[in-house]
């Protein structure tokens, strides 16, 4: 069986932007007997742990690679380049390792699947996918949201 990519955060890594995790039971059964690979994009990409909470401005993933969207912090620091460089580094971990899927956080900037965060830092979810979630899936990757997290 190909391995599969793992958001880092939910096996264990204390890589989210409060400094914890979110490792879960229920990603580990859905992975068990596979090859693993866990990454961060975001740190991949530079950014420090803990860091500011960050959404998609103007659009999802999709229209960040597009170059029509923004990644910004609650500062209103702009980290597009940061998540673009993380999950082109995703892409590269996957392609080397062969991955054919993924399984990652949902609802976050970089690996949301189907859902985000809408911008306004208030909690509001709309459809779309995070910027690593948008490349994987360009590139043939299948990207499914974690469940239970
Ligand atoms: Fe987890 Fe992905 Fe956020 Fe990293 S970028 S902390 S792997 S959700």
């Amino acid at each position: 069986m190909e391995a599969i990519m793992v958001s880092a955060c939910l096996r264990g890594v204390s890589c989210r932007f409060d400094g914890r995790h979110k490792a879960s039971p229920e990603v580990e059964e859905a992975v068990a007997g596979r090859e693993v690979v866990s990454f961060c994009p975001e740190v991949a990409g530079g950014l420090t742990t803990p860091r500011r909470p960050a959404e998609l401005v103007g659009g999802d993933g999709h229209d960040v690679l597009d170059g029509t969207a923004r990644v910004v912090e609650d500062t209103g620091r702009d980290v597009t380049a940061e998540f673009v460089d993380g999950a082109r580094r995703a892409l590269a971990a996957a392609r080397h390792r062969g991955c054919t899927e993924a399984l990652l956080m949902p609802r976050s900037p970089s690996c949301g699947r189907g859902v985000v965060h809408d911008g306004s830092f208030t909690g509001e979810l709309t459809p779309g996918d995070g910027v690593t979630a948008a490349l994987l899936e360009r590139n043939g990757i299948t990207v499914r949201p974690a469940t239970g997290v």
